[in-house]
Parts: structure tokens; sequence; C-alpha cells
């Protein structure tokens, strides 16, 4: 996998199918996956629903959803009571999915796992916590320039506060990072380097254990936003060698309002604490408080389990598919993708035509429709996909763009899904030509 490193598939106990492997060969089903998703067999707009906005939010994994009611249904309590054995018993099963997202991304223990509520909390929880203690006047923060809003405005928070500078990387015609501005850009004074893995515009990979081992030698540290890779790449936090890495439990099948952060547990150890509250506490006085280790020292206040254990059964599923066989079948995805909408006059797709630095998501410009109201023709047709500035307006202003269309992917999806957004362009763009 490009970008990223291959470790081998790991075994996890789980209550979802694993997906069938063909004896012929070891290609994913699609059939299958599709089987064990909600929502693909809705009607929209009198049209059977072409669901292509897995990076706005994926439809969901039955297994998933099933697990989180299992868990109102039998194991309701709340995880901070020690005196009754269902309470025990939820906590047991919140700790066990805590333990499943530190496999998905390859961390040392399950401590290191910070649960929040999507990758916006979990780089705003580092800002207020790390940032605030590790930045000051005279620093620098360097980000890229095609960050979303999610990984810049928390930036430009502590940019205020602290004095600091924001420095950005740039890329090229393609949306490939200009990795030589990295000796100018990253320097003694640097804290802090905080990277999309994947870009949610372009859809392409970035070199994030690169620009990591550049960060590293100046002593700064490394943050990867992997709300677009968690869902499609096999992540491993020590090969991308970084420092913190967060990611979204929606975007990969699991439930919404669902996260991680990941941190090394040194820094964890480190860093004050976040969401003060109920439960994050060894002992408390009127005056001051001492607070409990990571991961608990970030995480005041009741937990959500439910919402633990949907994004846990999501991961393992993803895991127990095996996340080779979902980059292979995506990269089908991907080249079909980018061959269909190479037919349509008038279609620009954003970023490179390389299709092994990408996941299966095309933003793209039609000439004579604006961005929203292209997607807005074909959701009429029952065909989903985003439209508007993506939440990363200030990179599509540096394209000279305002508003773009993206269809994204998962592995359900299928190559004649795609086949059917082409045709609908195809039909659309004559319209206006
Ligand atoms: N970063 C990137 C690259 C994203 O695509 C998104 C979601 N579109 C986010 C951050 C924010 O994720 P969430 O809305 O789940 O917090």
């Amino acid at each position: 996998m490009s970008g990223t490193a291959t470790k081998r598939p790991r075994r996890s106990t789980q209550r979802h199918r694993t997906t069938r492997v063909s004896s012929a060969s070891n290609e994913l089903d699609v059939r299958e996956i599709r089987a064990q998703m909600y929502g693909l067999q809705l009607e929209m707009s009198g049209h059977r629903l072409v669901y292509l906005d897995a990076a706005g939010t994926t439809q969901r994994l039955k297994s998933a959803v099933e697990a989180m009611s299992e868990l109102h249904r039998s194991e309701n309590a709340n995880i901070h009571q020690e005196g009754f054995a269902l309470a025990r018993q939820a906590k047991k099963t919140y700790e066990g999915a805590r333990d499943a997202l530190a496999k998905y991304v390859g961390a040392k223990r399950p401590e290191e796992i910070i649960w929040v509520h999507g990758t916006t909390e979990g780089i705003n929880l580092l800002m207020t916590t790390w940032g605030i203690q590790n930045v000051k006047r005279g620093d620098n923060i360097v980000l890229t320039v095609q960050e979303h809003l999610s990984n810049l405005l928390p930036w430009q928070l502590l940019a205020k506060r602290t004095g600091c500078e924001l420095r950005f990387i740039e890329c090229d015609a393609d949306g490939y990072l200009r990795m030589e501005q990295l000796p100018e850009l990253i320097t003694r004074r640097t804290r802090l380097v905080a990277v999309s893995h994947v870009s949610n515009v372009l859809g392409m990979i970035n070199p994030v254990d690169e620009i990591a081992r550049r960060a590293h030698k100046v002593g700064a540290r490394m943050l990867v936003d992997g709300a677009q890779s968690a869902p499609h790449l096999e992540i491993d936090v020590n090969a991308l060698a970084c420092d913190f890495f967060v990611f979204s439990g929606h975007k990969m099948l699991g439930p919404f309002g669902t996260g991680a952060l990941w941190a090394k547990h040194d820094l964890l150890e480190e860093m004050p604490p976040y969401n003060a509250g109920g439960g994050s506490t060894e002992d408390a006085t009127l005056k001051r408080a001492e607070y409990k280790d990571p991961p608990k020292k970030f995480e005041g206040g009741t937990d959500n389990p439910a919402g633990a254990v949907g994004m846990a059964t999501a991961a393992r599923f993803l895991r127990d598919t095996g996340q080779r066989r979902i980059w292979e079948y995506e990269q089908r995805l991907v080249a079909h993708g980018l061959e269909r909408l190479a037919e349509i006059p008038g279609l620009r797709v954003l970023g490179a035509p390389d299709p092994d630095v990408r996941v299966p998501l095309f933003t793209f410009t039609l000439d004579g429709y604006e961005g929203k109201e292209l997607a807005k023709k074909l959701g009429n047709r029952g065909i989903a996909v985003s439209g508007g500035d993506l939440n990363a307006g200030p990179f599509l202003k540096r394209m000279g763009l305002e508003e773009v269309t993206r269809a994204s992917c998962h592995a359900y999806n299928t190559t004649r899904e795609l086949d059917a957004l082409a045709e609908a362009l195809l039909e659309l763009s004559t319209q206006r030509r």
C-alpha cells in the first residue's frame, strides 16, 4: 500500500461475519460486504440509492449497529460504578473496545487510545492540552495547504493565543506535496507538524512518514489526521513514525459521534487533563485535584460505551476483512472511476491521475455547473455525493475554485455505481453545452 506500512493481519473476536474468501481467489466479495451494510437498499428521490459519500460519512455496518443496540439492551449501566456486576460487565466491554482500536492502529497499549467524538474533537483536545503546554511566541507549527478546517482552525486559535506562526507546505498542480520545502519550513522553532494522511479533497495519500522523520530531526512532534486514511488503509502508527494519530468512527462504517486519538503514552502522561470531570480524578478537594493516569484524565464525564463498541466492531470488521484486500478492491474502483470520469466532456478531476496514490475519492468540476448545484442534480437522480467547499475552502481558493463536487466510495461500492455516476454526469454535461 502506498504511503502506509503493510503488516500482517490480526485476528480478533467479533460479532460480525467475516467476509467470505472465495476458494478461487482472495478477492473481496463486494456482494458479501453489501449484505453486511445498512442503507444500501434505500431509495432516494424515487431512485435506488447510489451512495457515493463515504468521505462525508459511510453507511453503517449492521453488526456495529447491533453491537450498540445489544449494549443498550443487555449491558446498560454507568461504567464508573464498581459495586454491581452489570456495570463491571459494561466496563469490560468498553475497555475491550479500546483494545480493539489500539490494535487497529498498531498501538503498543490500549491506554494510548483516548475516546473522542471524532477527528475534530481529537485535534481540539491536542490544541488545548499539548498545544497550550508546549507552544509559545516565536515557535511555529507546520501544516499543509490541503488541510480540512478541522486540522486548520484549532491551530489558528492556538496561534492567536500564543503568538506562534503557522507555516504551510505547498503542493504542485497534481496535488503532490512539495517535499523540497520541508528543510526551509520545518526548523528548530517548529513544535508541531500536522498533516492529513489522505486529503479529503484529492483522496491522495501523503508521505506522512517522511514528513515525520523530518519533524523529529528538529525535535518537533508529528500529528497525522487520519480521518480519510483510517477507513481505507492499514494503519501502523509505528511505521508512520508519528506522535499523534486521530480518526473518526463514522467514516469507517461505525457510529456517529465516535473517534479516537492515539498518542504515545509518555506524551499523554505529560499532557494536562482535558474534559475534566467525573471519573477523571484519583482524588479531589475543593481547591485541587489529582488526576488519573491516561486515558482517564482526558475522559471526564459519563462515557459512551455503546459508541465505543460500535466503532470497535467496525474496526474489527475492516481488520478481519483484510485491509490488503480492501485496498486491492478499492484500487479497482479508483482506476474505474478515473477512467469513466475522463470520458466526460468539460469534467476535471482534481489530483494526480496515478491510481496507486489514491483512495476511491473523486473531486471534480463540470463546466457550466457550480459544485453544490451539480450535487443536487445528481441527488435528484438518486446519486448521493458531496457538493460545496468540502470544509477545505482555503485549499480550493488556492486552486482558483469556490465549489466542487465529490464522489467517494468505500469497499461496499461497485464499479456499476461509478458507471451510474458517469452516465448521469455525461447527460448533465450535454445539457449545458
Ligand atoms: N480531517 C479530514 C481530512 C476530514 O475529511 C474530516 C471530515 N470530513 C475531518 C478531519 C473531521 O472529521 P469529523 O467531522 O469526523 O470530526
